[in-house]
Protein backbone atom coordinates (compact mmCIF):
# COMPACT_ATOMS: atom_id res chain seq x y z
CA UNK A 1 0.00 0.00 0.00
CA UNK A 2 1.04 3.74 -0.92
CA UNK A 3 0.63 6.51 1.72
CA UNK A 4 1.60 9.44 0.72
CA UNK A 5 1.76 12.65 3.22
CA UNK A 6 1.70 15.88 2.03
CA UNK A 7 3.72 18.59 3.68
CA UNK A 8 3.94 22.18 3.49
CA UNK A 9 7.03 24.76 3.92
CA UNK A 10 5.81 27.70 5.71
CA UNK A 11 7.75 30.68 7.51
CA UNK A 12 8.78 29.50 10.73
CA UNK A 13 5.98 30.67 13.56
CA UNK A 14 8.45 32.91 15.12
CA UNK A 15 9.75 34.35 11.90
CA UNK A 16 8.67 38.08 11.10
CA UNK A 17 7.07 37.80 7.04
CA UNK A 18 8.61 39.78 4.16
CA UNK A 19 5.76 40.04 1.02
CA UNK A 20 7.10 40.77 -2.24
CA UNK A 21 6.12 43.99 -4.44
CA UNK A 22 3.42 41.95 -5.90
CA UNK A 23 2.23 40.69 -2.33
CA UNK A 24 3.20 37.52 -2.36
CA UNK A 25 5.42 36.02 0.64
CA UNK A 26 9.10 36.36 -0.27
CA UNK A 27 9.82 32.50 0.81
CA UNK A 28 13.13 32.66 0.17
CA UNK A 29 13.84 35.59 2.51
CA UNK A 30 12.00 33.80 5.46
CA UNK A 31 13.57 31.40 7.59
CA UNK A 32 10.69 28.12 7.34
CA UNK A 33 10.18 25.01 8.78
CA UNK A 34 7.62 21.87 7.86
CA UNK A 35 4.32 23.72 8.57
CA UNK A 36 3.25 22.26 12.52
CA UNK A 37 0.07 20.91 11.74
CA UNK A 38 1.59 18.38 9.32
CA UNK A 39 3.34 16.48 11.81
CA UNK A 40 -0.24 15.08 12.67
CA UNK A 41 -0.55 13.44 9.36
CA UNK A 42 2.72 11.80 9.61
CA UNK A 43 2.34 10.88 13.37
CA UNK A 44 -0.97 9.24 11.65
CA UNK A 45 0.55 7.97 8.76
CA UNK A 46 3.23 6.30 11.43
CA UNK A 47 1.30 4.53 13.64
CA UNK A 48 -0.71 3.20 10.93
CA UNK A 49 2.83 1.19 10.05
CA UNK A 50 2.97 0.94 13.97
CA UNK A 51 -0.62 -1.01 13.56
CA UNK A 52 0.24 -3.40 11.27
CA UNK A 53 -0.48 -2.03 7.90
CA UNK A 54 1.91 -3.02 5.46
CA UNK A 55 2.45 0.24 3.76
CA UNK A 56 5.67 2.23 1.82
CA UNK A 57 5.30 6.05 3.32
CA UNK A 58 6.13 8.96 1.04
CA UNK A 59 6.24 12.89 1.33
CA UNK A 60 5.33 15.21 -1.17
CA UNK A 61 5.40 19.13 -1.11
CA UNK A 62 5.34 21.75 -3.66
CA UNK A 63 7.77 24.97 -2.63
CA UNK A 64 10.65 26.72 -3.30
CA UNK A 65 14.27 24.94 -3.16
CA UNK A 66 14.23 25.23 0.49
CA UNK A 67 11.14 23.75 0.80
CA UNK A 68 13.75 20.45 0.93
CA UNK A 69 14.25 21.36 4.87
CA UNK A 70 10.33 20.58 5.39
CA UNK A 71 10.91 17.23 3.61
CA UNK A 72 14.32 16.27 5.40
CA UNK A 73 12.30 17.15 8.85
CA UNK A 74 9.58 14.60 7.60
CA UNK A 75 12.03 11.49 7.03
CA UNK A 76 13.62 12.08 10.09
CA UNK A 77 10.04 11.37 11.82
CA UNK A 78 9.59 7.74 9.87
CA UNK A 79 8.97 7.74 5.72
CA UNK A 80 10.76 5.86 3.31
CA UNK A 81 11.29 8.79 0.34
CA UNK A 82 10.09 12.13 -0.54
CA UNK A 83 8.78 14.35 -4.23
CA UNK A 84 9.80 17.94 -3.90
CA UNK A 85 8.33 19.78 -6.53
CA UNK A 86 9.91 23.25 -7.26
CA UNK A 87 10.06 25.57 -10.60
CA UNK A 88 10.12 29.37 -10.54
CA UNK A 89 6.91 29.00 -12.54
CA UNK A 90 5.29 28.12 -9.50
CA UNK A 91 5.63 31.51 -7.40
CA UNK A 92 2.22 33.19 -6.50
CA UNK A 93 -0.10 30.07 -6.92
CA UNK A 94 -2.87 29.88 -5.57
CA UNK A 95 -4.98 27.11 -4.10
CA UNK A 96 -6.12 26.07 -7.42
CA UNK A 97 -2.67 25.44 -9.26
CA UNK A 98 -1.15 23.89 -5.76
CA UNK A 99 -3.57 21.35 -6.20
CA UNK A 100 -3.00 20.64 -9.51
CA UNK A 101 0.12 20.30 -9.02
CA UNK A 102 0.10 18.17 -6.13
CA UNK A 103 -2.78 16.05 -7.83
CA UNK A 104 -0.46 15.60 -11.08
CA UNK A 105 2.59 14.63 -8.65
CA UNK A 106 0.47 11.54 -6.81
CA UNK A 107 -1.03 10.19 -10.23
CA UNK A 108 2.56 10.39 -11.15
CA UNK A 109 3.40 8.73 -7.98
CA UNK A 110 0.54 6.56 -6.90
CA UNK A 111 -1.32 6.29 -4.35
CA UNK A 112 -3.49 4.23 -2.37
CA UNK A 113 -3.53 7.04 0.80
CA UNK A 114 -3.06 10.57 1.01
CA UNK A 115 -3.14 12.11 4.15
CA UNK A 116 -2.84 16.20 4.59
CA UNK A 117 -2.80 18.52 7.66
CA UNK A 118 -5.85 20.08 8.62
CA UNK A 119 -4.74 24.07 7.37
CA UNK A 120 -1.13 25.70 6.52
CA UNK A 121 0.01 27.33 9.21
CA UNK A 122 0.81 30.57 6.73
CA UNK A 123 -2.26 30.59 4.07
CA UNK A 124 -4.23 28.36 6.32
CA UNK A 125 -7.35 28.34 3.82
CA UNK A 126 -8.07 24.36 4.69
CA UNK A 127 -8.85 23.71 1.14
CA UNK A 128 -6.18 21.64 -0.46
CA UNK A 129 -6.83 18.71 0.65
CA UNK A 130 -10.10 18.55 -0.56
CA UNK A 131 -9.29 20.35 -3.70
CA UNK A 132 -6.82 17.33 -4.92
CA UNK A 133 -9.11 14.72 -3.82
CA UNK A 134 -11.59 16.37 -6.40
CA UNK A 135 -8.78 17.11 -8.98
CA UNK A 136 -8.31 12.74 -8.43
CA UNK A 137 -11.94 11.87 -8.06
CA UNK A 138 -11.67 10.06 -4.86
CA UNK A 139 -13.72 10.04 -1.60
CA UNK A 140 -12.26 12.82 0.87
CA UNK A 141 -12.83 12.72 4.43
CA UNK A 142 -11.48 16.03 6.34
CA UNK A 143 -11.27 16.51 10.03
CA UNK A 144 -9.86 12.70 11.39
CA UNK A 145 -8.55 12.68 14.72
CA UNK A 146 -7.57 8.92 14.38
CA UNK A 147 -8.04 6.23 11.28
CA UNK A 148 -7.64 3.21 10.90
CA UNK A 149 -7.10 1.08 7.60
CA UNK A 150 -8.56 -2.52 6.66
CA UNK A 151 -8.36 -4.36 3.50
CA UNK A 152 -9.59 -1.96 0.60
CA UNK A 153 -10.99 0.94 3.39
CA UNK A 154 -10.08 3.87 5.61
CA UNK A 155 -12.01 4.10 8.63
CA UNK A 156 -12.11 7.87 10.04
CA UNK A 157 -12.78 8.96 13.58
CA UNK A 158 -13.90 12.51 13.64
CA UNK A 159 -14.85 14.21 16.81
CA UNK A 160 -17.27 17.32 17.58
CA UNK A 161 -18.99 18.71 20.72
CA UNK A 162 -21.75 16.89 20.13
CA UNK A 163 -20.42 13.49 18.88
CA UNK A 164 -18.02 11.02 17.75
CA UNK A 165 -18.36 10.18 14.16
CA UNK A 166 -17.32 7.03 11.94
CA UNK A 167 -16.94 7.63 8.42
CA UNK A 168 -15.74 4.63 6.16
CA UNK A 169 -14.27 5.39 2.67
CA UNK A 170 -12.97 3.32 -0.08
CA UNK A 171 -9.40 3.56 -1.22
CA UNK A 172 -7.63 5.07 -2.31
CA UNK A 173 -8.77 8.31 -0.78
CA UNK A 174 -7.86 11.86 1.11
CA UNK A 175 -7.70 12.37 4.75
CA UNK A 176 -7.18 15.27 6.35
CA UNK A 177 -6.23 14.90 10.23
CA UNK A 178 -6.66 17.50 13.22
CA UNK A 179 -4.26 18.63 15.60
CA UNK A 180 -6.56 16.88 18.26
CA UNK A 181 -5.29 13.50 17.28
CA UNK A 182 -2.47 12.69 19.07
CA UNK A 183 0.98 14.41 20.00
CA UNK A 184 3.64 14.19 17.25
CA UNK A 185 7.00 12.39 18.19
CA UNK A 186 10.25 13.77 17.84
CA UNK A 187 12.80 12.02 15.39
CA UNK A 188 16.03 11.01 17.50
CA UNK A 189 19.67 12.36 16.31
CA UNK A 190 20.12 8.69 14.55
CA UNK A 191 17.05 9.42 12.64
CA UNK A 192 18.08 12.79 11.84
CA UNK A 193 21.42 11.86 10.08
CA UNK A 194 19.60 8.54 8.50
CA UNK A 195 16.86 10.54 6.85
CA UNK A 196 19.79 12.33 5.04
CA UNK A 197 20.28 8.99 2.99
CA UNK A 198 16.96 8.64 1.91
CA UNK A 199 15.60 9.49 -1.47
CA UNK A 200 14.26 12.34 -2.11
CA UNK A 201 13.05 13.30 -5.97
CA UNK A 202 12.81 16.72 -7.74
CA UNK A 203 10.37 17.34 -9.80
CA UNK A 204 9.40 20.50 -12.38
CA UNK A 205 6.66 21.84 -13.74
CA UNK A 206 8.33 19.77 -17.09
CA UNK A 207 8.60 16.64 -15.08
CA UNK A 208 4.73 16.84 -14.84
CA UNK A 209 3.86 18.38 -18.18
CA UNK A 210 2.05 21.31 -16.52
CA UNK A 211 2.11 24.09 -18.97
CA UNK A 212 4.21 27.41 -17.08
CA UNK A 213 0.19 29.48 -17.75
CA UNK A 214 -1.36 27.28 -15.76
CA UNK A 215 0.12 27.90 -12.33
CA UNK A 216 2.01 30.95 -10.98
CA UNK A 217 0.78 34.42 -10.38
CA UNK A 218 -0.58 34.66 -13.24
CA UNK A 219 -2.78 31.70 -13.43
CA UNK A 220 -4.35 32.75 -9.79
CA UNK A 221 -8.18 33.52 -9.67
CA UNK A 222 -7.45 35.15 -6.00
CA UNK A 223 -5.21 37.96 -5.56
CA UNK A 224 -3.75 39.53 -2.34
CA UNK A 225 -4.47 43.63 -3.06
CA UNK A 226 -2.54 44.95 0.15
CA UNK A 227 -0.94 43.90 3.31
CA UNK A 228 -1.26 45.59 6.18
CA UNK A 229 0.62 44.51 9.12
CA UNK A 230 -1.06 43.76 12.41
CA UNK A 231 -1.09 46.64 14.46
CA UNK A 232 0.98 47.06 17.97
CA UNK A 233 -0.87 45.72 20.78
CA UNK A 234 -2.18 48.01 23.25
CA UNK A 235 -1.57 47.68 26.84
CA UNK A 236 -4.67 45.77 28.61
CA UNK A 237 -6.21 47.29 31.71
CA UNK A 238 -4.95 45.75 35.16
CA UNK A 239 -7.51 45.93 37.86
CA UNK A 240 -5.90 45.27 41.34
CA UNK A 241 -8.49 43.80 43.74
CA UNK A 242 -8.83 46.16 46.98
CA UNK A 243 -12.03 44.71 48.44
CA UNK A 244 -14.12 46.45 44.96
CA UNK A 245 -12.25 43.74 42.30
CA UNK A 246 -15.53 42.58 41.77
CA UNK A 247 -17.70 45.72 41.12
CA UNK A 248 -14.70 47.07 38.99
CA UNK A 249 -14.30 44.24 36.62
CA UNK A 250 -18.02 44.17 35.87
CA UNK A 251 -17.86 48.23 35.67
CA UNK A 252 -15.03 47.01 32.96
CA UNK A 253 -16.89 44.57 31.27
CA UNK A 254 -20.55 47.29 30.85
CA UNK A 255 -18.59 49.91 29.99
CA UNK A 256 -16.64 47.48 27.24
CA UNK A 257 -19.64 46.42 26.36
CA UNK A 258 -19.00 42.57 26.81
CA UNK A 259 -21.70 42.29 29.81
C1 LIG B 1 1.68 35.92 1.68
C2 LIG B 1 0.81 35.01 0.88
C3 LIG B 1 0.31 35.47 -0.32
C4 LIG B 1 -0.53 34.66 -1.05
N1 LIG B 1 -1.02 35.13 -2.20
C5 LIG B 1 -1.99 34.45 -2.82
C6 LIG B 1 -2.64 34.99 -3.95
O1 LIG B 1 -2.33 36.07 -4.42
N2 LIG B 1 -3.66 34.28 -4.49
C7 LIG B 1 -4.05 33.10 -3.95
O2 LIG B 1 -5.02 32.51 -4.42
N3 LIG B 1 -3.41 32.53 -2.93
C8 LIG B 1 -2.40 33.18 -2.32
N4 LIG B 1 -1.80 32.66 -1.25
C9 LIG B 1 -2.20 31.34 -0.81
C10 LIG B 1 -1.18 30.30 -1.19
O3 LIG B 1 -1.12 30.15 -2.53
C11 LIG B 1 -1.53 29.06 -0.42
O4 LIG B 1 -0.39 28.77 0.30
C12 LIG B 1 -1.95 27.86 -1.25
O5 LIG B 1 -3.10 28.18 -1.91
C13 LIG B 1 -2.21 26.64 -0.39
O6 LIG B 1 -3.26 26.90 0.50
P1 LIG B 1 -3.02 26.83 2.04
O7 LIG B 1 -1.61 27.11 2.37
O8 LIG B 1 -4.06 27.65 2.67
O9 LIG B 1 -3.23 25.28 2.35
P2 LIG B 1 -4.34 24.56 3.21
O10 LIG B 1 -5.48 24.25 2.34
O11 LIG B 1 -4.60 25.29 4.49
O12 LIG B 1 -3.48 23.26 3.53
C14 LIG B 1 -4.06 22.04 3.93
C15 LIG B 1 -3.03 20.96 3.78
O13 LIG B 1 -2.72 20.79 2.39
C16 LIG B 1 -1.34 20.43 2.26
N5 LIG B 1 -0.65 21.47 1.49
C17 LIG B 1 -0.97 22.77 1.31
N6 LIG B 1 -0.07 23.39 0.53
C18 LIG B 1 0.86 22.46 0.22
C19 LIG B 1 2.06 22.48 -0.53
N7 LIG B 1 2.49 23.60 -1.15
N8 LIG B 1 2.78 21.33 -0.64
C20 LIG B 1 2.35 20.19 -0.04
N9 LIG B 1 1.23 20.12 0.71
C21 LIG B 1 0.50 21.24 0.82
C22 LIG B 1 -0.79 20.29 3.67
O14 LIG B 1 -0.95 18.96 4.10
C23 LIG B 1 -1.70 21.22 4.46
O15 LIG B 1 -1.74 20.86 5.84
C24 LIG B 1 -0.89 33.38 -0.55
C25 LIG B 1 -0.35 32.92 0.63
C26 LIG B 1 0.49 33.71 1.36
C27 LIG B 1 1.08 33.18 2.65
Amino acid sequence: MRIVVLVKYVPEPTASWHFADDFTLDRDEIAGCLSPLDEYPIEQALRLIEAGVDAEISFLTMGPARAAEALRKALSLGGDRAVHVTDGGLRGSDALATSLVLATALRQMGFDLVLTGMASTDAEMSVVGTMVAARLQVPVIAGAVGLQVTGDTVTVRRESDEATEEVVAELPAVVSITDRSGEARYPSFKAIVAAKKKPVTTWSLADLGIAPDQVGAGAANTIVRTVRPRPARVAGTVITDEGDGAVALADFLTTSKLL
